[in-house]
């Protein structure tokens, strides 16, 4: 999750940038201002009691904040993140801002404060206030806004710079300008907050199907080597040809042919995507040293390891199968070959799962049953991942 606060003084331009963020990282946006606003206009039992607050420029108490931002979370179960436009505005809502994130099994990523002179936020305000229609964009609500927000707002970013999440911005800069600092900000972090599965199991588990339409549900990059290979050969690139010559001379695709296509697959996606989800690769220590290394660089790490388990009979069973499907491998060419296959994948791939089992942990997932059984397995666990 990428959860945001954006912060600064009234007229700091928060709402304008947090059109952007929204948009281009698809969090939910939190605006307690646009929520009170709306209470109002709807004349609800909360609107009422803030509407007076809020035309003298003054805070609405934290109860009221509270209830909004709940009822918009327990809402938006499944989204990337959140982005607080307007909260925390006091040290009391820093505290109940971790206690809601602790709620929903997270954390602020960042708090971003975008810094700008109070003569500038007052006659960012007047002129907003020609067209904006809020009565509290008027001279004099505008100097108790600001105010509150030197007496009590203020005072908040030393909590964010004791806990090193306080990320500053240069406000006063034009919109592009302060678009371009805070996606800088947004880019390091998103790297810290990928989600990262690598999933294993023997030839013939599922691991392919479920890959692909796990990659789709949670927004993952879906990397899996041997369809990588296999595209690069039908592109007809100078890489394809390379591995064509090595497939027809029974070689072994080498390793910096592999791993230079996963990182062009990593550049490219990175700030779209969620996160990873490896199949078929790592498959041998040497490759799994590889990946670490790639994602480090990267600024991120494994997240998860995933191991489908299946019967051997029953994958046996399968691979036999496949072989009348328009998904067969070579190796699904008779029984014997499967056999072979799948001890090579005990010999190969099973140390590389049992090393990052010990560094990372691993989830089994039994992947005997229909797909759709088996994807709720993994997708369960996939959510709880990343929540936590
Ligand atoms: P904004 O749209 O963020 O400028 O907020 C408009 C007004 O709503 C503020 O001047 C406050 O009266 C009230 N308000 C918005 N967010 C909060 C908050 N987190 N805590 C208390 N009052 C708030």
């Amino acid at each position: 999750m990428l959860n945001i606060a954006l912060f600064g003084p009234p007229g700091a331009g928060k709402g304008t940038q947090s059109e952007f963020i929204i948009n281009e990282y698809n969090l939910c946006y939190i605006s307690t201002g646009d929520l009170l606003r709306k209470e109002i206009a709807e004349k609800t039992k909360l609107g009422q009691e803030a509407e007076s607050i809020i035309a003298a420029g003054q805070l609405a108490p934290d109860e009221i904040i509270v209830q909004l931002i709940e009822k918009t979370i327990v809402t938006n179960p499944y989204t990337n993140g959140f982005l607080f436009d307007g909260f925390p505005r006091t040290y009391m809502q820093a505290y109940i801002l971790e206690g809601l994130m602790i709620q929903h099994n997270s954390s602020l990523n960042c708090l971003i404060n975008l810094n700008v002179n109070q003569d500038l936020t007052v006659q960012r305000l007047l002129e907003r206030g020609k067209s904006s229609g809020r009565p509290d964009d008027n001279k004099k609500v505008i100097t108790k806004r600001l105010e509150e927000y030197n007496e009590k707002t203020h005072p908040v970013l030393q909590f964010y710079r004791e806990k090193g999440i306080l990320k500053d911005v240069d406000g006063s800069q034009t919109i592009e300008n302060v678009t371009g600092q805070i996606k800088d900000i947004l880019k390091e972090e998103l790297k810290n907050s990928l989600y990262n599965v690598v999933l294993f199991g023997y030839p013939g588990s599922g691991r392919g199907s479920h890959g692909e339409a796990l990659a789709e549900k949670f927004g993952l990059e879906y990397i899996a080597t041997g369809p990588m290979l296999s595209q690069e050969i039908t592109k007809g690139t100078e890489i394809g040809k390379s591995i064509e010559e090595h497939y027809n001379s029974g070689e072994l695709v080498p390793d910096e042919v592999v791993v230079t296509l996963i990182e062009k697959r990593i550049e490219e996606s990175t700030g779209n995507v969620q996160g990873y989800i490896f199949k078929g690769f790592p498959r041998t220590l040497v490759q799994s040293y590889m990946l670490d290394g790639m994602l480090k660089k990267h600024g991120s790490k494994i997240s998860q390891i995933m191991e489908i388990k299946v019967p051997t009979l029953e994958l046996i069973n399968r691979l036999d199968k496949r072989r009348d499907t328009d998904k067969k491998k070579p190796y699904d060419s008779n029984t014997q070959k499967i056999i072979k296959r799948l001890q090579d994948h005990k010999d190969t791939t099973v140390p590389v799962f049992k090393k990052y089992k010990s560094l990372y942990g691993s989830v089994a997932i039994d992947g005997f049953g229909t797909h759709d059984q088996v994807f709720e397995r993994i997708s369960k666990e996939i959510e709880n991942g990343m929540s936590s």
